[in-house]
């Protein structure tokens, strides 16, 4: 069993793994400053943890006990209880970790422009990061693509549209927009968002060509 730093938040229980601290600081390793790396884990912790609060706190309210975890691959919402949602709140409950993520970051940006107080370059960098992380991730997130957020959204549009749970149509979806996505992304030089977006298509190819969206990706979706 991997060490876990375990508490509560708002009632849920939190387990945060060693491996995101790993995670973080490896995101963080360009910044070859301590006080910089330690910062950014910070941030990267307060957003992700906002972000996965919003996801649990509308899973809730539909009587789901969720529990959140902090993990190698980011952050994950889940739930024991086999209580199925319909399309609709699974719609509303992939929407709220993003709009988190957003009501944050506009937050911090409502701030920095209504109360524009002299930061130390320290502060600035702080306020750059959590502007980074909550308005540029949220809105990546609403991508179209299985399993982010947006493309579950779309998975149960097409399932309610449809009145079907077909895997194979929200599958060949992400995989057209993670490869333009891949393609946009190494035009302008972003390779880790090139790998990331390749990831994506090929876990979409898998189970377009067959495997159960449960196999590809266990617990995940939120
Ligand atoms: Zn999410």
């Amino acid at each position: 069993m991997n060490w876990a730093w375990r508490f509560r938040l708002a009632g849920f229980p939190v387990a945060i793994d060693a491996s995101f601290f790993i995670l973080a600081v490896l995101l963080g390793f360009q910044l070859r400053d301590l006080r910089l790396i330690l910062l950014w884990v910070v941030v990267l912790f307060v957003s992700i943890l906002a972000h996965e609060l919003g996801h649990a706190i509308v899973g809730r309210s539909y009587g789901l006990q969720p529990q959140i975890r902090l993990y190698s691959m980011g952050g994950l919402t889940s739930w024991s209880s086999g209580r199925g949602l319909t399309p609709r709140q699974s719609i509303l409950v992939s929407l709220s970790g993003p709009a988190a993520g957003l009501a944050l970051g506009g937050l911090v940006y409502g701030f920095s422009v209504l109360e524009p107080i002299e930061l130390t370059p320290m502060g600035s960098f702080v306020v750059f990061l959590l502007l980074q992380v909550n308005i540029v991730w949220s809105i990546l997130n609403l991508l179209p693509i299985v399993p982010l957020d947006g493309g579950n959204v779309m998975r149960s549009l097409l399932f309610m549209f449809r009145g079907q749970r077909d895997e194979r149509l929200p599958a060949m979806v992400s995989m057209v927009v993670a490869a333009a996505v891949f393609v946009l992304a190494l035009s302008v030089g972003r390779t880790f968002g090139a790998m990331m977006a390749a990831w994506l298509a090929f876990s979409n190819y898998q189970t377009f060509k067959g495997e159960t969206y449960g196999a590809r990706f266990p617990g995940m979706g939120r």
